[in-house]
């Protein structure tokens, strides 16, 4: 079995915040990994750097929804299976939803917005523009949410730690103490306004702290809804898809046409 990911031929200084590192992998693609690195895991949140797409989908677009051309998000998925050491993936269609499916082989997993598995080199991803991607790591599972602001709403983050700890059933499962949680790049509460029925929706649901305005955090409501389900560890990268165009596609500022980021979680073998 291969073993999860460590190399890399170059790596750039700490990005601003200090708990992020970038990362150029073997194939070339540009990922952000937490600073310091997860034990048990290796966690990639790639940026759009270091593939082969031409603008606006420059360059390492995982969509091929977007209108991009096909050809580019092949390689660019070449690219990024090189920084993952070829592990097989894991990948579902994502409808905004708080489904959380345990998978254990590769390929296409059905309708979900998180995956959790035990198995170890099992890249487990989801497609990013703006959206939250959170990634889990405790014990010998290890999880990949996304959660735009349907799935912050469902409390999807919080579902998946309560899957992952066994959900109360005879599920061997990892307590939610154990449990570290990575909230990826991601649109933030700068460059987030939203209607005044969903700022006073969210504030109903997680206190009027994830509001500034009509300014939404999204990481913040998904830190409670973590903090609600037991998680006591739980880094924010801090770093904003809207502030940051040259490296993250952000639907918000760049739409209509633009990329995603693959974000992705992989177990390490012990
Ligand atoms: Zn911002």
């Amino acid at each position: 079995m291969p073993k999860a990911p460590t190399r890399t031929d170059a790596a750039f200084p700490l990005i601003d915040g200090g708990k992020a590192r970038l990362v150029r992998g073997l194939g070339g693609a540009v990922y952000a990994t937490p600073d310091p690195e997860p034990t048990g895991a290796w966690v990639g949140f790639f940026t759009r750097r270091g593939g082969v797409s031409e603008a606006p989908f420059d360059s390492l677009n995982v969509s091929t929804k977007v209108g991009d051309a096909p050809a580019a998000v092949e390689e660019n998925l070449a690219r990024i299976r090189a920084s993952m050491d070829d592990a097989p993936t894991a990948w579902v269609k994502q409808v905004a939803g708080d489904t959380v499916l345990r998978v254990n082989e590769s390929g296409f997993a059905g309708e979900a917005d998180a995956l959790i598995t035990s198995r170890e080199d099992l890249a487990l991803v989801v497609a990013v523009a703006d959206c939250v991607p959170v990634a889990l790591v405790g014990g010998d599972t290890v999880g990949m949410i996304h959660s735009g602001w349907r799935g912050t709403l469902a409390g999807v983050s919080g579902k998946a730690v309560r899957r992952m700890s066994g959900d109360g059933s005879a599920e061997a499962g990892i307590p939610a103490s154990e449990v570290t949680a990575y909230i990826g790049p991601c649109i933030r509460r700068c460059c987030y306004e939203v209607s005044e029925e969903l700022a006073a929706e969210f504030a109903r649901r997680f206190g009027a702290g994830v509001i500034d305005g009509r300014n939404l955090s999204l990481p913040e409501a998904i830190r409670l809804d973590l903090e609600q389900a037991g998680v006591e560890r739980i880094v924010d990268l801090e770093l904003c898809t809207g502030c940051r165009p040259g490296l993250f596609y952000s639907h918000r500022k760049q739409k209509p046409h633009t990329g995603r980021n693959l974000a992705a979680v992989v177990r390490r073998g012990a």
